[in-house]
């Protein structure tokens, strides 16, 4: 079962500081909830590496432990230039789509990048570093004015943040990638650079196409289209990321706080996951502790009722991958303890429920409240109603009970929610199996005889059907 501790989650993402198994182990120790695995850099076989390292971890510590497989999506980059080339206010900069290295020439790895843009559109580069004006587009060739920056470095990314229009939602690289999820059994992949719903759809198609089977698609909020088409992607998606870092090239670092907001609102109203992602701990890539500002921003994302928090570049190439990920951690456990913490949501605010599952859920955090209870534990097997009341934020953790691996791992990434296996549980709640929660909540979580559980599951099937009944258990009484 899952360590019930924060109930924010932490997604670390793996890299060369973190892909070996003590450290992922240490790592989970620590409070990860869930690994990224960055399809931008690696080859698929380390990744299958790693993707074996957490399983084993995963069963030797007892713990259900999502892996989220995220595409690179069409990411536009300079070409192999031999060396980084100075470049200063005011120059001419020529880019072109070309695999040759041609004198005066940034060559460019997309296509479309001269019928694209348009005359006064702005280009950046290097994460913002540079930035570019353009000035004519003559055949293939675009000429730009330099605005700011001083060196560009082979292989950086290129931002176009008004464009990109005929770019493919799904490369041929992420296709094979989302092979490589379905054959992992990965829990989510996430998609890069959306920009409308129908992207979400072309990538289902090939979730199916591949190996028909369902993989929940996280979409990342790094376009300005997509800040735009907001409401639509958040309904097709499965999740939601708030991918600051493109986010915030693409559209300006003073937006991002606002967009965050809004994204995480429209998330918990169609009760899906939401991950704030991005430089959340930047500073711990090379020092032990973060700085005042980091650990606000940490603090503000929960307080906007995300899900999870992501740490990138810290876990993934930083020099202190265990100690951001304990940091997050302590960040968490003292804002939920906060007496700014919202919780107790409004079920009204919930979209699109059926009248008995928003009755039940409601109900079961009013009465945990009144109570005083320790728990809400529900009973299911597809994971419909543990987002619901996740959503409403109750101060008592979800305890989830399921006979399936897949939904306990997915379930894993909410707010609140720890989850436990029983693949034989699919009988009715008797007294054999009030001895079992009790034993596994009295020696795993550290409850006591006498506290008060709020039980929540369907009748006459527990695994199966509408969750309908509501129960109040004390534990050590089993009638
Ligand atoms: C981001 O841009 O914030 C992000 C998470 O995307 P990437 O995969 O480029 O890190």
């Amino acid at each position: 079962m899952n360590q019930i501790r924060n109930k924010t989650k932490i997604v670390a993402t793996l890299g060369p500081s973190s892909n070996d198994y003590e450290t992922i182990k240490k790592l989970v120790l620590a409070g990860v909830s869930m690994f990224r695995i960055n399809t931008s850099h690696g080859e698929k076989e380390e990744h299958a590496e790693k993707i074996k390292i957490i399983r084993q971890v995963s069963e030797e510590l007892n713990q259900n432990i999502p892996i989220l497989i995220d595409l690179q999506g069409p990411k536009i980059r300079v070409g192999q230039i031999p060396e980084p080339i100075e470049i200063k206010k005011g120059q001419e900069i020529i880019l072109e789509h070309t695999d040759e290295i041609k004198d005066g020439i940034i060559p460019v790895d997309y296509k479309g990048i001269a019928n694209d843009v348009t005359v006064g559109e702005k280009i950046l580069l290097d994460d913002g570093r540079v930035g570019l004006r353009v000035e004519k587009v003559i055949d293939t060739k675009v000429y730009t004015k330099v605005e700011h920056g001083t060196l560009i470095k082979p292989r950086k990314g290129i931002n176009i943040p008004g464009v990109q229009a005929s770019l493919e939602a799904v490369t041929k690289k992420d296709k094979q990638y989302i092979k490589f999820a379905l054959e992992q059994n990965a829990d989510y992949i996430a998609l890069s650079f959306v920009r409308k719903a129908e992207d979400i759809k072309c990538a289902r198609y090939y979730t199916k196409a591949y190996g028909d089977k369902e993989i929940p698609i996280i979409a990342k909020i790094e376009k300005p289209q997509a800040v735009e088409n907001l409401k639509e992607i958040v309904k097709e998606a499965d999740g939601i990321m708030v991918a600051r870092g493109d986010l915030g090239i693409e559209m300006s670092p003073q937006e991002v706080p606002i967009a965050q907001k809004e994204i995480i609102r429209l998330t918990n109203i169609q009760k899906k996951p939401c991950i704030v992602a991005t430089q959340m701990l930047e500073s711990m890539m090379e020092e032990p502790i973060p700085t005042r500002a980091e650990a606000n921003d940490v603090a503000n994302a929960i307080y906007d009722g995300t899900d999870a928090i992501m740490l990138s570049g810290e876990t993934a190439a930083g020099k202190y991958p265990v100690e951001a990920v304990e940091m997050m951690s302590c960040i968490s456990n003292k804002v939920e303890n906060s007496q700014f913490i919202k919780t107790d949501y409004d079920i009204d605010l919930i979209a699109e429920l059926n009248p008995i599952s928003q009755a039940i859920s409601s109900s079961a955090v009013n009465i945990a409240k009144k109570l005083g209870a320790s728990a809400i534990l529900i009973f299911t097997e597809t994971g419909y109603t543990p987002p619901i009341i996740s959503k409403l934020k109750p101060s008592v953790p979800i305890i989830v009970f399921t006979n399936s691996e897949v939904t306990a791992r997915k379930l894993s990434l909410y707010w609140g929610i720890y989850t436990y296996v029983d693949k034989n549980c699919n009988s009715v709640l008797d007294e054999a199996l009030f001895n079992k929660i009790d034993d596994l909540l009295i020696e795993r979580v550290g409850f006591r005889k006498g506290d008060d559980i709020v039980i929540v599951n369907s009748v006459p099937k527990l695994m199966t059907g509408t969750i309908n009944t509501i129960r109040v258990h004390k534990i050590g009484e089993t009638k």
